[in-house]
């Protein structure tokens, strides 16, 4: 069968991009997230299509072989959202499908195929006087638009134009039987791609934040903006927490922020340690970009009178603001590099709630102190914000060899997630297994309904099964 499928793939695609080989698959075997440290799963192999029709007959042979599919972008999924077959199944890698297709002037849009990484395609857009409204999470060199909408990214430009769903206008998704579907305007052939809602109920939403569960997103359509001319940048200390919680609710209100960051005590003392010794206890930062040079005076003017009246320090704003805009994907593999392997656990919050939010999971933090110390595990918490959303997370740099360290990463991830969806009133955006125990499973009409949108579109349960915490053997339910 093995041999079969092998042989049939290298039909489809050529030999060169089917590889079973042993290195090949365990190259393959995790993504960025702590459950794939703790148990990484090789698939039976590797494919990667370079076309759409690649895809479709990839799927259908699949289907006919009831082989498990996984789809990777990036493969920088933070929560978890492998499901329980990969050892058994084909991996389609997506990443030769980055062709960024059209600049549509006319509708404003951009069409660009899934596996294209943010980072190409925030040069590309910009290279012809556009811009990106949602540009890409804080990954964006290494993860996909694909990947982005099948996780449900929130990143740089949220807090103006949300995540990244919000600026998406079409999708073309191979479905598991090989058909291709596709949402918005264009199921309207003669239309083109530039609206979302308009034939009848949403599909799209199907498969934002899919976690590869219902079909392989194959083209993706976003929006565009005039490429700014001008930007302004704002830095902020706070000695005191509700000072900050008040000056970063009154920033989001405005909307006039391209992004917002909050950096809590404990990222100062990783992080800008000077910062931190003299004595702030928080450093906010906005970004803001526009038209002419009078608008981004405007609306910096806005957001500094806030700052100032909330009773923020101006700092070195070119240093703790404008550096990590310019360099906005490298920030995070920056920290890591410096500090150790990265578990992160995001979370939506409402805005006026984050203290709140941050308070909880720093006070859990604070207890545990020892023995994070002894296990050499640092931390940073941090606030990028979403339109009327905070946003909290923490990250936590470990030693990966160190089987303790790993342990208690894990534990305090899943204790995490425990006090900010159950306690906080928080909510996941991304997917998987730190946040499922606290969300899909816990509700069962709209699991139950999950579950027949799933056997509808993919009655062999060949895509991530198991994924969503959907069950493996549809049958019994
Ligand atoms: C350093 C770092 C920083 C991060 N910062 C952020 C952040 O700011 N905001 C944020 O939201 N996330 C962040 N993440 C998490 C993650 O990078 C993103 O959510 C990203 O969008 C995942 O994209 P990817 O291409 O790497 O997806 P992958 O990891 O390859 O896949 C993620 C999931 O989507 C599915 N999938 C991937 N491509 C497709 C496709 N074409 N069709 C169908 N299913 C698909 C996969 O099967 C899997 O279930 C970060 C991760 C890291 C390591």
């Amino acid at each position: 069968m093995k041999k079969t499928l092998l042989v049939k793939l290298k039909e489809i695609v050529g030999p060169k991009y089917v590889s079973d080989d042993l290195y090949v698959r365990w190259s393959y075997s995790m993504d960025s997230n702590i459950f794939d440290v703790i148990n990484p799963t090789p698939p039976l192999m590797v494919v990667r299509p370079g076309t759409l029709e690649e895809i479709s007959r990839i799927l259908r042979l699949a289907n006919e072989a009831r082989i498990p599919v996984y789809v990777r972008g990036g493969g920088t999924d933070g929560g978890g959202s492998r499901g329980e077959k990969i050892r058994s199944s084909i991996l389609i890698d997506i990443t030769r499908m980055n062709k960024v297709l059209e600049v549509d002037e006319n509708s404003q849009t951009v069409t660009v195929q899934a596996g294209t990484t943010w980072g190409k395609l925030n040069k590309e857009v910009e290279e012809k006087g556009w811009k990106l409204g949602f540009k890409g999470p804080y990954s964006g060199y290494g993860s996909t638009v694909g990947g982005s909408i099948a996780v449900q990214s929130n990143g740089y430009g949220s807090p103006r134009y949300g995540v990244v769903a919000e600026d998406m206008t079409n999708l073309k998704v191979v479905l598991p039987n090989g058909e291709i579907l596709e949402t918005g305007s264009a199921v309207n052939p003669s239309a083109k791609k530039f609206y979302r809602y308009c034939i009848g109920p949403d599909l799209a939403g199907i498969f934002i934040g899919s976690g590869g569960c219902f079909g392989v997103i194959a083209e993706v359509t976003l929006r565009l903006y005039p490429r700014a001319i001008d930007d302004a940048f704002g830095a902020y200390g706070f000695k005191d927490y509700e000072s900050c919680q008040k000056c970063y609710y009154r920033w989001l209100k405005t909307r006039e922020a391209e992004h917002i960051a909050w950096f809590a005590k404990d990222g100062l003392e990783v992080n800008t340690p000077e910062l931190a010794e003299e004595g702030y206890v928080s450093l906010l930062t906005f970004v803001v970009e526009d038209q002419t040079h009078e608008l981004v005076e405007a609306r910096a003017n806005l957001l500094n009178q806030i700052a100032k009246e909330e009773g923020g320090e101006s700092l070195d704003a070119e240093k703790y603001a404008k550096d990590d805009w310019n360099y906005k994907f490298e920030l995070l593999p920056r920290w890591a590099a410096k500090i150790g392997q990265w578990q992160w656990n995001c979370h939506m919050i409402p805005a006026g709630d984050t203290l709140k939010d941050l308070k909880a999971i720093m006070a859990f933090l604070d207890q545990r102190e020892e023995e994070l110390k002894k296990h050499n595990i640092t931390h940073s918490t941090v606030s990028i914000a979403h339109k009327n959303a905070g946003h909290v997370s923490t990250s936590l740099y470990y030693d990966q060899s160190n089987p303790e360290a790993v342990d208690l990463v894990k534990k305090l991830s899943d204790k995490y997630a425990e006090i900010a969806i159950t306690k906080n009133g928080g909510c996941n955006y991304w997917l998987g297994k730190i946040w499922y125990p606290y969300t899909i499973m816990r509700n069962p009409i709209y699991r139950k309904l999950l579950i027949k949108v799933k056997k509808a579109i993919d009655p062999n349960n060949i895509m991530n099964p198991g994924g969503l915490t959907l069950p493996c053997n549809l049958e019994e339910v």
